[in-house]
């Protein structure tokens, strides 16, 4: 099998495994005051710590979640529901953990959503025309997890430096493949997972910059200082940890590589003859998400053929209940008949140029034998 969907979720590292599952000896609470209990709240502020250190935040600063979903929902219900009726931006490309919790609480505020052009990118006059004396948020996704577009996001952040508007970046596909660094970013508030980065599915941070006042979203004890209650998932957090040392130590590398496999995948649907065209803005993007337009074959009709194949990509479109929508991205982007036909690969360094070659290979057999039916 082939696996081209890194963007959706990546394999947990066993490395990092195997070096969490040494730390089950330290099973106390990290709220007990014994020893066991503060052994477990040592263990737990010492991988905070290292958490902080990778994005450049202190690790006050540091929410533990349960993955970047709620991290996404505490950054945006936290503020906004400190106000009444506040204004808030966002964008029309979001993930969906931020398009629908904006939707969500479109009765409760009055959203702004910047609409990105053909490129993928917002315009940064848009951003400074829509900004009023009560915005209170802008959400931002820093590299789109359909196109892998990368927002304008340091002027963005000279555009909001001297206001009270609190920056909220979705930085899930970021951390690896562009500087996460809060502190040059300028974000008030950013969310990671775990899961993007080699690391387990079910844990993420927010970062939420000291002196934000942040209104808890789960009642219970005082756990991460009463902004997330709930005892801390202590094992999962050192392997959040460690998968960001790892992606630190790797960075440079993993993106050359990745880099050279897109290029590579590009080249060779060329050389194939294989009609397509990009989505989005090819010199800002991360080297590990592609969106690519095939004229000749259907969204669904194309994942499956492919799964059969046993390639894995992703559609890049929500399911519900059983109806397949037009990703909202590349229709905000392009057009709903441009969506219907566009298809996203993601890549990691753990693929190799074989399943690269293979990959167009399958996509050529397909495309020809689509065109001896048509
Ligand atoms: N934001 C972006 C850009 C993502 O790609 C994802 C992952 O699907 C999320 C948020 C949600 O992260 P999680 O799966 O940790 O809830």
């Amino acid at each position: 099998a082939i696996y081209l969907d890194y963007a959706a979720s990546t394999p947990f590292d066993r490395d990092i495994l195997s070096a969490v599952f040494e730390s089950t000896d330290t099973y106390g609470n990290p709220s007990s005051t014994h020893k066991l209990g503060k052994e477990a709240k040592s263990m737990l502020e010492t991988n905070r710590a290292k958490i902080a250190k990778y994005i450049n935040a202190s690790p006050q600063e540091i929410i533990i979640t349960s993955g970047a979903t709620e991290a996404n929902n505490l950054a945006i219900k936290g503020i906004v529901n400190q106000h009444d009726r506040p204004h808030v931006i966002t964008t029309n490309v979001e993930h969906s953990s931020v398009k629908s919790t904006y939707e969500l609480l479109e009765s409760q505020c009055d959203v702004t959503y910047l609409q990105v052009k053909e490129n993928g990118r917002i315009d940064i006059e848009d951003l400074k025309h829509a900004l009023r004396e009560d915005t209170v948020l802008v959400s931002i996704i820093l590299i789109n997890n359909e196109t892998g577009v990368i927002q304008p996001v340091y002027e963005i952040a000279e555009v909001l430096k001297d206001r009270d508007t609190l920056l909220h970046l979705d930085a899930v596909q970021s951390f690896g493949h562009v500087d996460v660094d809060v502190e040059a970013l300028g974000a008030d508030l950013l969310s990671l997972s775990a899961h993007k980065i080699y690391g387990p599915k079910g844990v993420g941070i927010l970062y939420c910059k000291k002196n934000t006042k942040l209104n808890s979203l789960i009642t219970g004890g005082l756990h991460e200082a009463g902004r997330r209650a709930g005892t801390e998932n202590n094992m999962w957090t050192g392997a959040m940890a460690l998968a960001m040392e790892k992606v630190v130590e790797n960075k440079t590398e993993r993106n050359i590589k990745e880099m050279q496999l897109k290029e590579l995948f590009l080249n060779e649907l060329q050389v194939n003859a294989i009609p397509f065209d990009v989505n989005g803005d090819v010199n800002h993007a991360s080297p590990h998400i592609l969106n690519v337009y095939f004229p000749w074959v259907d969204v669904q009709v194309l994942l499956t053929a492919l799964d059969l194949r046993d390639v894995y990509i992703s559609g890049g479109s929500a399911c519900n209940s059983g109806s397949v929508k037009p990703s909202h991205v590349i229709t905000a982007m392009y057009d709903d008949a441009r969506a219907s036909h566009s298809v996203r690969f993601s890549f990691s360094y753990l693929n190799t140029e074989e399943e690269i070659k293979e990959t167009v290979k399958v996509l050529k057999s397909i495309y020809e034998s689509l065109k001896a039916t048509a």
